[in-house]
């Protein structure tokens, strides 16, 4: 992708705001990518389209080209639908917490199950019982048990002629009278989505009443995936999502494809044949994979920090020549915000939390952050820059305009002056930007 965006990049040379021309080229090459990367067409469709909203009208800063920008918009949205790190196995239940796996055959329950298992055991020195509810194939269950010896690791006895939901219920009786903290139901796949294996897989999550519910995927899934997630999670519930094979030379497009359908988090990924390839899912790590390599997570990182080094730059210009206006504590208001907030800044900057109480006396919480926000957001191009312009009138219909009271607007102005004296004697280096709020 940053090949081809390479040639559009060069194509775009425009500045400003990104043009619906430039961005539908753009997004051209983003869904060839995508379905490249084995991303499913529906999901490329709703992704491209959700993507060409943000980026339309976007502004183009300076120090990034046109394509660079789309690139980061395509980035933080991957990112964004993969969704959230630290999704971890949940295990926090009454023991024996069941967990169940499911998925295709040969997708890598048994090995996932085997490895699901160690890590419960060395890292979170957990007692757990592995079980296979294979009874289709006898080497499955055989596979298993030597994977638990290996392990040293207890699975469940085998017992011939047993159903798989009679199989949970002894695996889950032999937990309660084991003393187990956790037990693993690794299922029967087929070589096919098939009824059989749904029903199959319904009747033992109806039986043991699994705490998770873990699709076990190959990563190598193409446009499959889509309805492989979407059976499981409408028929069975899913929970989560392992994806295996991350260490292949797939795309990964299926763990776009899989989360986006089924919004399930993914929980872990299998990188490898041997029972301690597993790893945490780190979204970002995906998304560099699906844009195609690492490459494009460097740009977007430059990309990411250029546009902070020019807006901070651009602030500090104003601020050196006393132009502080309203417009510029937006941003300083919502750069606030982004790094977590007045709690969050104090827990980033020693100097700070000596102001706590002045910050508390003063009422600072990041609530006001977003109403301070909401009134300049009410205000006109023209207000923001010169605050002068705000008499009686004006401040009446910005209170109403942002639902706050005119006390509330003057107040935001009170510590706009304060803030602005404070960044010109900024120079003197005795007081931080936040100075001006506590005053307010
Ligand atoms: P099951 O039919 O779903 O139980 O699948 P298995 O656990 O038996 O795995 C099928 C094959 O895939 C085995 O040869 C495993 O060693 C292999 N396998 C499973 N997970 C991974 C993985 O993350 N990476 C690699 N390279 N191979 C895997
Ligand atoms: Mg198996």
């Amino acid at each position: 992708l940053s090949e081809r965006l390479g040639g559009i990049l060069d194509r775009l040379t425009g500045r400003g705001a990104l043009t619906e021309k430039d961005v539908d080229a753009a997004m051209r090459e983003v869904r060839r990518a995508l379905l490249e990367a084995d991303v499913a067409l529906e999901v490329v469709r709703s992704f491209t389209e959700r993507v060409r909203e943000q980026a339309i009208g976007a502004t183009v800063v300076k120090s990034v080209t046109p394509g660079q920008m789309v690139v980061k918009i395509v980035h933080d949205e991957l990112i964004n639908t993969l969704g959230a790190e630290g999704q971890t196995i949940d295990v926090n239940s009454v023991p024996p917490v069941p967990i169940m796996m499911v998925g295709l055959q040969g997708s890598g329950k048994t090995t996932t199950t085997a490895k699901l298992a160690r890590r419960l055991v060395q890292r979170d020195k957990r007692k757990v019982l592995m079980a296979s509810l294979d009874v289709y194939r006898p080497a499955a269950m055989e596979q298993l048990a030597v994977l638990g010896r290996d392990l040293d690791i207890p699975t469940l006895p085998i017992v011939a002629g047993q159903q798989p939901t009679q199989i949970a219920k002894r695996a889950l009786e032999a937990g309660k009278l084991g003393g187990y903290d956790i037990v693993l139901l690794d299922t029967a796949g087929r070589t096919t989505l098939d009824e059989e294996m749904m029903a199959e897989a319904a009747a033992i999550k109806a039986a043991a009443n699994p705490h998770e519910v873990l699709l076990v995927a190959d990563s190598l899934t193409g446009q499959d995936a889509v309805n492989l997630a979407r059976s499981f999670d409408q028929r069975v519930g899913l929970t989560g999502i392992v994806l295996t094979r991350v260490d292949g030379d797939g795309r990964g497009g299926a763990a776009l494809s899989m989360r986006a359908v089924t919004g399930k988090p993914i929980k872990l990924i299998g990188t490898g044949e041997k029972t301690d390839a597993l790893e945490d899912f780190h979204p970002d790590r995906i998304a560099g994979r699906i844009l195609g390599m690492g490459d494009v997570v460097s740009l977007v990182e430059r990309a990411a920090a250029n546009i902070d080094a020019e807006k901070a730059a651009r602030t500090a210009e104003r601020m050196r020549k006393g132009q502080f206006d309203l417009n510029d504590m937006r941003e300083q208001l919502s750069q606030m915000a982004n790094m977590g907030g007045i709690s969050g800044l104090m827990g980033m900057m020693p100097g700070i939390s000596k102001m706590k109480n002045q910050i508390a006396a003063a009422g600072i919480d990041d609530k006001i952050l977003k109403r301070q926000v909401a009134i300049i957001d009410s205000m006109t191009r023209e207000e923001r820059r010169h605050p002068d312009l705000l008499k009686a009138s004006r401040k009446k219909r910005i209170a109403a305009g942002s639902g706050q009271s005119v006390e509330h607007v003057n107040k935001l102005l009170k510590m706009h002056r304060n803030m602005a004296d404070v960044m010109k004697a900024m120079g003197s280096g005795k007081r931080g930007p936040l100075a001006g709020i506590a005053q307010a």
